[in-house]
């Protein structure tokens, strides 16, 4: 961190980078455009206002604190802009944001998939424990597969871990290996780790195979093929079908005491702040096992009533939907806002954690659009 002038500055990259360490970008979902909206990544940040929404009064609010991020959960520019003349209201915040130097960052849904993120913090205002993703990802997991000469193994296999691999739920450094005989020749030119180039040889290797998320897939090989003696390294890298289980759409977990359908919803209101739940027909037994999903998340029904939760809380149902509940479940309707509202608190923790004494503050402005008379 830099002080200039008896102020602390930090580069904005570093800060992009604390966010998407935590939850990385390729998590989000393909509708999504989670990441900087406006800004250079190499522009000095004096200080962050932390929003869950954009609008021009949050940028006046950062103005005003002489701050130069705004950080919001919901993207500003979400499906395009053709123009920026002011003619929309994301037209003029772009706009405005361009012409006072302020740079906008948005974590979306890929704050919405991590096992530390929207979900879980909703979780723990509950007191929810033994949290679990609702609906995990497909299509994020690879197998690598490795051939390397035995007494290089130990060091392969670890460069190949603290990259990253190996994480199969609770267990860390999971792998498997057997031996085998690696065959090859040298061609012109090359400069074979044992034998001579233009001999066939045979060598004893170690096959080791690990699982890797795709999203740290490069780093890992590139890590392993660092640690790895020879000039060609021979590895697979292939798409598994299995669930990634740390990342995913909405969350569940349970209370610790079971408690009656009207104390769950009293401890929703008070946790929350809410004058009002949308709920469906109570069952007229207790709640322990807690489905949730903040913001929209009526497409998580089915998967919360399969999961044996007793309620699901989320945002944004529909008149119909009430009716899938269907004697299976409480569905709870929370708001969009309220049940993402503590995402601002998320983003406050995992900057000033990494930068202490950094300018980090949540916007006083509730952007919730949406009233109750
Ligand atoms: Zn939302």
């Amino acid at each position: 961190m830099k002080v200039f002038k008896g102020r602390k500055m930090l580069s904005l990259k570093d800060i992009i980078h604390t966010l998407e360490s935590s939850a990385p970008p390729a998590f989000q979902e393909s509708y999504d455009n989670s990441g900087l909206q406006v800004g250079d990544p190499e522009m000095e940040i004096r200080g962050v206002l932390i929003s869950l929404d954009v609008s021009e009064e949050v940028l006046d609010e950062a103005l005003q604190l002489g701050y130069n991020l705004v950080l919001s959960h919901h993207p500003v520019i979400f499906s395009g802009l053709k123009s920026i003349t002011g003619k929309s209201q994301v037209e003029r915040i772009v706009s405005k944001a361009l012409r006072n130097d302020l740079a906008i960052y948005s974590g979306h849904t890929n704050f919405d998939a991590v096992e530390h993120g929207v979900n879980a913090t909703m979780a723990g205002k509950l007191g929810l424990k033994e949290l679990k993703i609702l609906d995990p990802l497909k299509g994020h997991l690879k197998k690598l597969v490795v051939f390397v000469p035995g007494e290089h193994l130990e060091g392969v296999r670890s460069a190949i871990f603290e990259a990253g691999a190996g994480h199969i739920g609770a267990y860390d450094s999971c792998s498997f290996s057997g031996e085998g005989k690696g065959s090859f020749r040298g061609l012109e030119g090359s400069d074979p780790y044992v034998g001579r180039p233009g001999a066939l040889h045979q060598e004893p290797e170690t096959r080791m195979e690990t699982v890797v998320p795709a999203y740290l897939a490069s780093k890992v090989v590139r890590a392993m093929i660092k640690a790895h003696p020879y000039e060609e390294v021979a590895y697979d890298l292939y798409a598994l079908e299995n669930s990634y289980e740390k990342a995913g759409s909405g969350m569940f977990g349970v209370l610790d005491q079971p408690m009656e359908e009207e104390m769950f919803l009293n401890l929703l209101k008070d946790r929350f702040g809410l004058r009002l739940i949308r709920h469906s027909a109570l069952l007229g037994k207790p709640v322990r096992k807690v489905a949730l999903c903040g913001g929209s998340g009526s497409f998580l029904l089915q998967k919360a009533i399969a999961s044996g939760a007793d309620v699901f809380v989320t945002g944004d149902m529909k008149y119909h939907q009430f009716f899938e509940a269907d004697g299976s479940i409480v569905v709870m309707d929370i708001g969009h806002y309220e049940s993402e509202q503590f995402t601002r608190e998320l983003f406050y923790n995992l900057i000033t954690k990494k930068f202490p004494k950094f300018a980090v503050r949540l916007s006083e402005i509730i952007t919730n659009p949406i009233k109750y008379y």
